[in-house]
């Protein structure tokens, strides 16, 4: 498909070669500055929920954030599958109350995101390759915007927390006619911690906008179709690498079927606002990682009707094939999961809402970010060409 090459391209940022030494060393002592002030997100920490009857864990994931223990980090053999539940120390009182057999997997998950941050970032440049900062990004997303005025806008559509804008870059040939064509929204960083995600992200809006006007089958989807790039949904979470938003699972806190009344977090309620002014046809919410393509329900393990059912199938198993992932519904796959965001987007609005679970790391050596650029480029290329 030759589609395909030019998603792999990996073309340096348009603007990149207006960035000069000055400018980098005033970010970096922003940056330096920025971490001093850094509000401190409760610490989320992993446990492994071994030889618990199904029952346990059903009881457990009502609560906690829980999902099959991808195998890597199965040590051992166990005769039932091994869990592994996130969390946050405002609920760690109650979380032991409940699993008081859970084992400490990880004191601090922000340890190894964080880690892999500092040693491979961006230095040489906003644009290089490498791990950026919540100012990066949001800088080369002005960048891009400004690079590409006639199709590319940047738009916040609220705030953090903790006060950080929220950002989209809506991409669309019909920005200034206002022809309403359909809207697809991809998201990244939804936990904070999950740094390659918005590496992806960033790579894929910059290979879509240098290929605009120039690529064909650019051309032809930007005039059927708008896409709205998110890198990073979860900005609090993200500044720090921690999973959470301010000590809460943003993707257990979108209101589902059976709970119409849960309490999104601050960054959660940003992106529902921004699906209700404008209703999306489709999503794609990356996360990491397991390798997975997966599409509503998680919360039950009930299934969707089944015309939806086939058309998820139809485009979930052409994507996982791309890379050797797995597809299906969440609550099949991972675990049930109450109040995740493609639950959330089908509910309400019937959309194609899939979550991805890239790759083997959520933080892997800088080195490796390109393969998973690679890796997720065309399959997030047959999503958005299935739209048309
Ligand atoms: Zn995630």
């Amino acid at each position: 498909m030759s589609s395909l090459k030019i998603m792999l391209s990996n073309k340096s940022f348009s603007k990149a070669e207006l960035v000069n030494s000055a400018v980098v060393l005033l970010g970096a002592l922003a940056l330096c500055f920025g971490s001093l002030t850094e509000a401190a997100q409760p610490k989320v920490s992993s446990y492994l929920l071994k030889d618990f009857t199904p029952s346990q864990v059903q009881v457990i994931a009502q609560r906690f954030e829980v999902k099959l223990l991808p195998t890597k980090l199965s040590r051992t053999q166990s005769a039932s599958p091994v869990f592994q539940a996130f969390v946050s120390e405002l609920d760690l009182k109650s979380f032991l109350q409940l699993a008081p057999r859970a084992q400490l997997l990880e004191d601090d998950t922000s340890r190894e995101s964080h880690n892999a941050f500092a040693a491979g970032r961006a230095l040489s440049g906003l644009s290089a390759s490498g791990y950026h900062s919540l100012d990066e990004v949001q800088k080369l997303m002005a960048q891009m915007a400004a690079a590409h005025p006639n199709i590319a806008q940047l738009t916040q559509y609220g705030l953090s927390n903790q006060k950080r804008p929220l950002l989209v870059l809506r991409v669309s040939n019909h920005l200034s006619d206002g022809k309403k064509v359909p809207r697809v929204m991809l998201t990244a960083a939804t936990h904070g911690d999950e740094i390659i995600t918005t590496e992806i992200l960033l790579s894929l809006m910059n290979t879509f906008l240098s290929g605009s006007g120039q690529i064909p089958q650019f051309e032809n989807l930007l005039e059927k179709l708008e896409v709205d790039f998110i890198p990073v949904v979860n900005p609090d979470g993200f500044a720090v690498q921690n999973r959470y938003d301010n000590g809460q699972d943003p993707n257990r806190s979108f209101p589902f079927p059976k709970q119409p009344q849960a309490q999104p977090t601050m960054s959660t309620q940003g992106v529902m606002s921004f699906v209700k002014q404008y209703p999306i046809a489709g999503s794609i919410d990356f996360h990491a990682y397991g390798r997975l393509v997966m599409y509503p329900w998680g919360y039950t393990h009930d299934s969707i009707p089944a015309q939806d059912k086939a058309a998820f199938e139809a485009v979930t198993s052409r994507m996982a094939a791309t890379n050797g992932s797995q597809h299906g519904p969440i609550a099949d796959i991972i675990y049930v999961a109450q109040g995740s965001s493609a639950d959330y987007y089908y509910w309400k609005t019937g959309a194609l809402s899939l979550g991805i679970e890239v790759g083997d790391s959520k933080a892997p050596n800088a080195s490796q970010i390109p393969l998973y650029v690679k890796d997720q480029a065309e399959s997030t290329w047959i999503f958005l060409d299935s739209f048309k």
